[in-house]
């Protein structure tokens, strides 16, 4: 494990977030959705579960894709981050719950609003990654049409193409393929 446990599920939540849509049109699209989403990541606390929540988990979701695009410069991606810590009034307190039994941080009140709360959450999960000098392992998918975003926490930062969509398996098969046309 590179970083806690709540940091990395943080992570791979905030990709997912992001990548809902960039891969395959809107995923993310009504109550039903986002319902579904927050029980795959266990988020907990209030859910209002009307078009304003889900609104704002949007504009929340074009925001951390944001910070995924400018995470090569280090700069801008930390103004971004205290931004995001700033607006949601990030405060941590240790917590555990059925839903996630071992110690971990909440950043805010359990009837904050749902984009607030998620907010504070992956800020700080960004900020843990920016602590601990890891920002490279934010990335953007290799494969060419593809836009998604992943967390690579592989031991060895050796990950280039994302989750969804089976990009890896296309690049490889394109490379084989481009190989066979050069051979023949
Ligand atoms: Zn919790
Ligand atoms: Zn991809």
């Amino acid at each position: 494990m590179l970083f806690t446990y709540d940091t990395e599920l943080t992570l791979r939540a905030a990709a997912v977030l992001v990548n809902s849509d960039r891969v395959d049109g809107e995923q993310l699209g009504d109550l039903a959705a986002l319902d579904q989403y927050l029980n795959d990541f266990g988020w907990t606390g209030r859910r209002d579960r009307d078009d304003v929540e889900l609104r704002a988990v949007h504009e929340l979701r074009t925001r951390i894709g944001d910070i995924w695009d400018v995470a090569d410069d280090e700069e801008a991606t930390v103004d971004r981050v205290n931004a995001l810590l700033g607006e949601t009034k990030a405060s941590p307190w240790l917590t555990r719950h059925v839903e996630n039994p071992d110690w971990h941080l909440h950043l805010g009140a359990a009837d904050d609003p749902l984009w607030q709360r998620m907010g504070a959450e992956i800020a700080m999960a960004l900020a843990d990654l920016i602590r601990g000098g890891e920002l490279r392992r934010l990335k953007i998918c290799a494969a060419p049409d593809c836009t998604a975003v992943l967390t690579d926490l592989s031991r060895n930062r050796s990950r280039i193409f994302c989750d969804t969509g089976n990009c890896g398996n296309r690049q490889h098969v394109a490379a084989y393929r481009q190989r066979q046309r050069e051979e023949e």
